[in-house]
């Protein structure tokens, strides 16, 4: 199974990610993990990506598509993958597309986690992560059972610089204008697979394994 999953930051694809991950037993690849575990370790790639996170930008297609695929080289991906947060622009898709080709490969599908605007703010705003494991929270939706601890290891749970506000309105900008055209360009191709993202967290997920079957792919 071979999914590219869409929506834009703040739909929730991080959480749905895992859930997916789990049952259909394939790598989750998040090129923000992937850059955010970059740049904990200070590499030459680390110290390059944050410039742009850190001002809401998007790294350069040319980095990030490199990154992408030796990723996708290794052998935990020959039985398929989950890309999140990537692609992000046509011109990475189109290099995904590329690269698979060049394997006799392709995607089984797009999945993208619909949410409107008005409800991403408020969501983003208030997710808060484990610097230590990853664990994701959100102080309304989801806390952790005790207030700034990571249920998971105990560690201090914190606000992502990129999840502040001025830098949220900033990514939406930019998801509206880069990566919203992907939605085309996998609906042309007749991959896309959508699902709505306001509902609760297990009911996104029951629809998105009607989606995708029973994993057998
Ligand atoms: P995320 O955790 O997916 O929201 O990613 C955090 C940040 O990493 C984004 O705001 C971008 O600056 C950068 N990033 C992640 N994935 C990509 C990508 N596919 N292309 C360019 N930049 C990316």
């Amino acid at each position: 199974m071979k999914i590219v999953l869409l929506g834009p930051p703040g739909a929730g694809k991080g959480t749905q990610a895992k859930s997916i991950c789990n049952r259909f037993s394939i790598p989750h690849i998040s090129t923000g993990d992937i850059f955010r575990n970059h740049i904990s370790k200070r590499t030459p790639l680390g110290i390059e990506a944050k410039k742009s996170i850190d001002r809401g930008e998007l790294v350069s297609d040319e980095l990030t598509i490199n990154l992408v695929e030796e990723r996708l080289m290794q052998e935990d991906c020959k039985i398929g993958f989950l890309l999140d947060g990537f692609p992000r622009t046509v011109i990475q898709a189109k290099a995904l597309d590329e690269f698979l080709e060049n394997k006799g490969e392709k995607l089984d599908t797009a999945l993208l986690i619909d949410v409107p605007k008005d409800f991403i703010i408020e969501r983003m705003s208030g997710r808060r992560v484990c610097l230590s494991c990853g664990a994701s929270y959100h102080i309304k939706f989801n806390p952790p059972n005790y207030e700034g601890k990571c249920d998971v290891c105990g560690s201090d749970v914190t606000q992502r610089k990129d999840d502040k506000e001025e830098t949220v309105k900033d990514r939406l900008q930019i998801y509206h204008d880069q990566t919203q055209p992907l939605i085309n360009y996998y609906k042309v191709k007749e991959m896309l697979s959508i699902v709505d993202g306001t509902q609760a967290i297990n009911d996104v997920f029951k629809n998105i394994c009607d989606i995708l079957g029973s994993g057998n792919k």
